[in-house]
């Protein structure tokens, strides 16, 4: 029986993007049905999360529960990365317990999250599997699901929130794999009594062979999780005990990690798909795909679940916008999904970077496809921070001792969304008229027809043109700038107003 009053959203998954979901929107008021059907706890992955991951636990409002549940903290990373040398990442101040990632057991971590939705208000189906989706009318949407004793069920939502991860029970009929990227993760939770005789057994090790790479994070001193990352399509075993041998053939290849597994048991091994993909639509009318049922990000940058969070926070923005003004609903979904594109395009340009330097080493196949991926074509904040008039720029106003701004007369505004307080609104951004030339001429003809700018780094481009033209030096500029805006670094108010010079929206009187 369909209720007759729909919820808000309906969450199908409750991962760490359907529980930050389901828990923000929980607590802005809406009411939200979260279904979920977790996997097996032993096939829980043992995942990293660096230290700025605190920041959104804390904007999601979860940040006390993971601090109180007590997982294993880490200090950084051991990698050979395309190198028989050891390069040693520690965080940023070491020993300061914000500076410290986290190495979670991710039934355990998803359980915290989940809770916490459920304390927020939200209706919490914890052994609920979704059977389907359907979009019947443009008001609403039925949900079929199975709820353990309770048998099948039907819910009706404004909106269905797809966070069903890889499944993608919505997002399925828009992933679109990364060719080159086909990846088969082989898993093994191994046992070392005593510990690991690690120079630091917080950290996360990394190494690459010829056929793939491997990684190990740790969920306690004795215990550590070891994956052997290849290809896919050269991994077609089948379970036990072949499943078995293969798992210890591949982490042999690995003469680092191999000889750390010496003296330790082998508890149990599985295998996961880890392919690369993204989506061709993010969202809908009724719907949003968000964190890995939108797009999947390698592994290796640690950065899945801090992605799925954002993509959650996001998510939940856009709703939250749809619901409040039906006006804005295309200009936050647009937002949302133009959000998700970027990340994953930023995000692929890095593996694949990693996956040249490894190739250097081991020229096989599989870092070669990876190294060979395409480009997405967008033109990041570290291409606009590289371009030479803005680093002149920059050198310019490190040593001036007072400037005198004002703002071209040329400048032209154009209404762009940006997010405010919950919401996305559309606010002026300065037309950048000399955007196309930031980038290589190869790059050109991919660019959109008109780029604008609002927001380098936090720095609001507008706002602070507008206050530079206030001020005679710097110093004032900045203190302006922290006191009426937000308090930022230095650095960033320099850099905003070197791009707002190098693009020809503030003119330099001399
Ligand atoms: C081998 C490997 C290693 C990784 N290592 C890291 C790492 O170190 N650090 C990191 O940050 N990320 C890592 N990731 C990525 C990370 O696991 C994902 O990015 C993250 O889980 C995304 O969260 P999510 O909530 O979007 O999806 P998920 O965590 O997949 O959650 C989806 C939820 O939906 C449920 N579900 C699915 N189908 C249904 C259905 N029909 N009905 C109801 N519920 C359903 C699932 O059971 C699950 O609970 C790794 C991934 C892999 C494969």
């Amino acid at each position: 029986m369909v209720p007759h009053a729909p919820y808000d959203a309906i969450v199908l998954g409750g991962g760490p993007a359907g529980s930050a979901v389901g828990r923000l929107l929980s607590a802005w008021g809406y009411s939200i049905l979260i279904l979920d059907a977790p996997a097996p706890r032993s096939r829980g992955l043992a995942e990293s999360l660096p230290p700025s991951t605190q920041k959104l636990l804390a904007q999601i409002g979860v940040l006390d529960a993971v601090e109180r549940a007590g997982f294993f903290r880490a200090t950084g990373n051991t990698v050979w990365w395309g190198s028989g040398d050891r390069r040693v990442e520690t965080f940023q101040a070491p020993g300061a317990r914000e500076a410290m990632g986290y190495q979670i057991h991710r039934p355990d971590f998803d359980r915290v999250l989940l809770e916490n939705a459920r304390d927020a208000g939200a209706d919490v189906r914890a052994d609920a599997k979704v059977k389907d989706v359907r979009f019947d009318s443009d008001r609403s949407v039925a949900v079929d699901y199975d709820d353990g004793e309770l048998g099948r069920r039907t819910a009706a939502g404004r909106f269905v929130l797809d966070c069903t991860g890889r499944a993608g029970l919505v997002g399925r009929r828009f992933q679109r794999s990364e060719p080159g990227y086909r990846t088969c993760a082989l898993v093994g939770v191994w046992k070392k009594a005593g510990g690991w005789d690690l120079p630091d057994e917080t950290h996360t090790i990394v190494e690459t062979y010829d056929e793939g790479w491997m990684w190990s994070v740790p969920v306690s001193r004795d215990t550590r999780h070891v994956g052997a990352m290849v290809d896919r399509a050269s991994s077609t075993v089948a379970g036990g005990r072949e499943l078995e041998l293969v798992y210890r053939a591949e982490t042999a290849k690995a003469t680092n990690l191999g000889r750390l597994l010496d003296g330790a048991t082998l508890d149990r091994v599985w295998t996961c798909d880890a392919s690369l993909y993204s989506s061709a639509q993010y969202a809908g009318p009724q719907f949003l795909l968000i964190g890995d049922a939108a797009s999947f990000i390698d592994p290796l940058s640690s950065f899945g679940v801090k992605k799925a969070l954002a993509s959650a926070w996001l998510g939940a923005v856009a709703v939250h916008t749809c619901l409040t003004d039906a006006g804005r609903k295309d200009v936050a979904l647009d937002f949302f999904s133009n959000w998700e594109r970027e990340v994953y395009a930023k995000h692929l340009g890095r593996s694949r970077e990693f996956a040249r330097e490894a190739q250097a080493r081991h020229p096989h196949a599989f870092w070669a496809s990876r190294a060979a991926t395409t480009d997405a074509g967008d033109v990041s904040e570290m291409d606009v921070a590289r371009d030479p008039d803005v680093v002149a720029a920059f050198e310019r106003f490190k040593q001036a001792s007072s400037v005198h701004l004002t703002l071209a007369d040329h400048v032209r505004f154009e209404p762009r969304p940006v997010i405010r307080d919950r919401e996305i609104v559309l606010e002026n951004a300065f037309v950048d008229q000399a955007g196309l030339e930031t980038r290589p001429t190869s790059e050109r003809s991919k660019t959109r027809p008109t780029s604008t700018l609002r927001f380098m780094g936090n720095v609001d481009l507008v706002k602070l043109a507008d206050i530079a033209c206030r001020h005679t030096d710097v110093p004032d500029v900045f203190e302006d700038y922290c006191r009426t805006c937000a308090p930022v670094p230095l650095p960033s108010v320099v850099g905003g107003l070197s791009v707002l010079v190098a693009k020809g929206i503030l003119h330099e009187r001399v």
